[in-house]
């Protein structure tokens, strides 16, 4: 088992990593719940088959448990959801002294959070993540849920009392969760510098590659990445931009190509690669491009997506992002490995650079 000890602002917690850890919740969770009350379980729908007696029957031997059953997919980080949840904590009498658990992925984890942020203002949750993308979501302390008007509208800083990362639930996770949530671990090692990312190149050629024993050392070393900036900019006023790498040009992806026809991942793995694009345009970096790009291909990212639009379209869109301030578009650029930085990049520069690279 790995740990990784993360600083918030209002608590350090653990994050355990290791395959098997589903099977030694009992004795891991012991001390972190000594005190506690009960247990509100919420399982992700599609985990609810593989992995819930195995979790229940752990945490059973510390306090009652009861269990909620969401059912998967982004639309569970509703106002709707969040209410049957909170609605089934209170019949289920869970007090101020429970602990909400989140069993699935990042989706479970942002609504059990921000489920438990709020019930009986503020309660303790643990989130156990199943998926590969939760070596992101599982760490930084931001929960919440979609509103109509757009993704992550509503939500709360609230950081968990522990973090119990089974890498033994990810063999039952489909190859397009794999790919999604890998292209974040990506974004940490470029984030990170050289040595990370010289790694994963040199051992990474395809998605059964990411299936390697090694992933837990590479969700660990991802996560101390992430840990790293969130310690010193929890609530995002200047370095914790650096995570958004990728991400202009990934949500203007996922928004107008339509949720559903590019995952998050494939958005921000194409989005990484037209940062690494336009650093080299702005003066920043001296990428080769050629080389980035068939990496990032050979792993079956769609690094050509944005020529599926028009440039006009992808320049609107990032002007109305929720990070977007003012209609200016922000980009994080990266001079090397390991040099992320920020700078306000000219609409007319980006449309070109669209027309250049995707027409
Ligand atoms: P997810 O939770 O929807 O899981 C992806 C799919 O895999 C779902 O269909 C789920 O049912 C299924 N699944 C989960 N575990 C499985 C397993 N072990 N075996 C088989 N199937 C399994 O999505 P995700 O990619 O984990 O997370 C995406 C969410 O995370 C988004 O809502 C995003 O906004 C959020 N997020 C939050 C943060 C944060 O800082 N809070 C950061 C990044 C992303
Ligand atoms: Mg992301």
């Amino acid at each position: 088992m790995e740990t990784v000890q993360i600083q918030a602002e209002k608590r350090s917690y653990p994050v355990m990593i290791g395959e098997g850890l589903r099977y030694q919740l009992a004795d891991v969770l012991k001390e972190t719940t000594a005190g506690k009350s009960r247990f509100l379980l919420v399982v992700d729908e599609a985990v609810d088959a593989l992995y819930r007696e195995e979790t229940e029957s752990q945490l059973a031997r510390l306090l009652p448990v009861s269990t909620y059953v969401m059912p998967g997919g982004e639309q569970s980080k509703s106002v709707e959801e969040l209410s049957r949840l909170w609605e089934f904590a209170a019949e289920s009498e869970m007090d101020r002294k429970s602990v909400f658990v989140a069993l699935g992925g990042g989706v479970a984890g942002d609504l059990t959070g921000f489920a438990a942020a709020g019930y009986m203002r503020g309660v303790d949750y643990i989130q156990l993540p199943t998926t590969l993308l939760a070596q992101d979501s599982s760490v930084g302390g931001k929960t919440g849920i979609n509103l109509h008007a757009g993704k992550n509208l509503a939500g709360a800083f609230h950081p968990p009392l522990a973090v119990i990362y089974d890498t033994g639930t990810l063999h039952t996770l489909p190859d397009a969760e794999w790919r999604s949530g890998f292209a974040e671990m990506i974004k940490h090692a470029y984030l990170d510098g050289e040595a990370f990312l010289q790694d994963l190149k040199a051992r990474v050629q395809s998605v059964e590659d990411m299936k390697s024993p090694e992933v837990a050392s590479w969700i660990k070393r991802s996560i101390e990445v992430k840990a790293r900036i969130v310690e010193e900019d929890e609530r995002e006023q200047g370095v914790r931009a650096f995570l958004n790498l990728g991400h202009t040009l990934g949500h203007a992806l996922e928004k107008e190509m339509g949720y559903g026809r590019i995952t998050h991942g494939e958005g921000v793995a194409a989005g990484l690669w037209f940062a690494l694009a336009v650093s080299n345009n702005e003066g920043a970096g001296h990428w080769d491009l050629e080389k980035e790009k068939a990496w990032l291909e050979s792993l079956g990212y769609p690094v050509d997506a944005p020529g599926r639009l028009s440039a006009d379209t992808i320049v609107e869109s990032m002007k109305r992002d929720k990070k977007a301030s003012h209609g200016e578009i922000h980009y994080v650029l990266l001079e090397k490995p390991g040099k992320p930085m920020t700078a306000k990049v000219e609409e007319n520069t980006i449309r070109q650079l669209l027309d250049r690279y995707y027409k």
